[in-house]
């Protein structure tokens, strides 16, 4: 990295420029993609380039690393084969821990959780929004990890990140914010106390629909984060070269594309909370959101790209995802065109998610396009 300025960059020219990476051999701007698996040895038997082996020397995904850390004010992080890889290394390298967790969290990491116990932690789930619950359930000397996700798939509560690392810290314990949702477009959860912050990199950090990965950004570099990289190596969780390189191409555009799609979302939500085959309408920018304070001070430059709208059953709700032609459904989010997706439907038996909802990942399209779209759909239940 090289040919910095000397002034500090802002987030946005950060992504765009890739920390100003010039490749030495031709000054090349775009980056090659290293493929090796395996360098050669030095005749004295060293490695003086530090790079040994594939898993883990490969300068690609450093590259993506470097690029993570500094959008996230991050001491370091570290790639993965997928978000769900990134969870649950972080999970693998504590010691036996009772572990704290949000009632509302993306289903697949909080039906890992529930088997926790087969890994020697136990597990209290919680309303990370009530603060006096989220108090109780923590234990001085028991509470190892509180897991946060802000805002919370699928119905978008707010927790007062701030206000949990408080109670974590004091119990003794560390704060993991799965951050996904919110970007370090959005917010920055390492700046507000947290220990380390996990992304599902497959959704908007590449955003383009086409790459599963997973990060890890911390606040130090230490010997808990050591134990997290030992787990992947040993269990492997890494990302191929190929996906490093298009994750970084993906994060060179991540804060237009995230600024583009909040503003969308925020758009639809105040027109769709007016529309009258809508029973609710969730998105922590609306004012009459539960959370919408807390997301206020803690994000900035938006609320996100994810809504989600009830229609009072789910006969309704199929009809209406039945009835779209320009929204796709599909599962996932974060890429660049518009899905919907009705949630309890993936989520099964166990879900907070009411059967009535469908959840909205606003795309790069044009917003006008989208509400014609939806309220076309809509029509059905009339
Ligand atoms: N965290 C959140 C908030 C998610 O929505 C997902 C996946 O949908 C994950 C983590 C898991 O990420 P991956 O699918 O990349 O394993």
């Amino acid at each position: 990295m090289d040919e910095r300025t000397f002034f500090p960059l802002s987030l946005r020219t950060v992504a765009a420029t890739a920390l100003g990476a010039i490749e030495p051999t031709t000054r090349a701007l775009a980056q090659p993609i290293h493929i090796a698996t395996t360098y050669v040895r030095d005749a004295d038997n060293g490695y003086s380039t530090g790079f040994v082996y594939g898993r883990p020397d490969n300068v690609t995904i450093h590259q993506a690393e470097a690029l993570l850390a500094e959008l996230e004010y991050a001491d370091g992080a570290m790639m993965f084969g997928s978000g769900t890889a990134a969870a649950a290394a972080v999970l693998l390298s504590l010691p036996p821990t009772h572990v704290v967790a949000p009632r509302v969290m993306y289903w697949g990491l909080r039906q890992w959780l529930r088997g926790l116990s087969r890994y020697g932690h136990d597990v209290t789930f919680v309303d990370m929004e009530d603060l006096d619950a989220v108090r109780s359930a923590i234990t001085r000397g028991r509470t190892g990890l509180v897991w946060i996700e802000t805002p919370s798939n699928p119905l978008w509560t707010i927790t007062d990140i701030e206000a949990v690392c408080d109670l974590a810290h004091r119990a003794g314990a560390i704060v993991c914010a799965d951050s996904t949702v919110a970007t370090p477009v959005l917010c920055k959860p390492l700046d507000f106390g947290c220990d380390l912050v996990v992304h599902s990199a497959t959704k908007y950090l590449n955003g383009h629909s086409d790459v599963v990965a997973g990060a890890i950004a911390t606040a130090r570099v230490d010997a808990a984060w050591q134990r997290i990289r030992d787990i992947r190596l040993q269990h492997g969780g890494f990302l191929s070269p190929f996906d490093a390189f298009l994750l970084l191409r993906g994060l060179r555009t991540l804060d237009l594309r995230v600024t583009a799609q909040s503003r969308s979302a925020h758009l639809l939500a105040e027109r769709l909370a007016r529309h009258p085959a809508i029973r609710q309408v969730l998105y922590p920018g609306l004012l009459g959101h539960p959370g919408h304070s807390i997301a206020a001070r803690q994000m900035t430059g938006g609320f996100g790209g994810m809504l989600s709208i009830r229609l009072g059953s789910r006969a309704s709700a199929i009809a209406v995802a039945a009835n779209v032609q320009l929204w796709r459904r599909a599962t996932s989010f974060g890429g660049t065109e518009s899905l919907i997706e009705h949630r309890a439907s993936i989520e099964g038996e166990g879900s907070p998610c009411p059967d009535d909802l469908l959840r909205l990942s606003v795309g790069l399209e044009d917003p006008e396009d989208l509400h014609r779209d939806l309220t076309q759909a809509l029509n059905v239940l009339t």
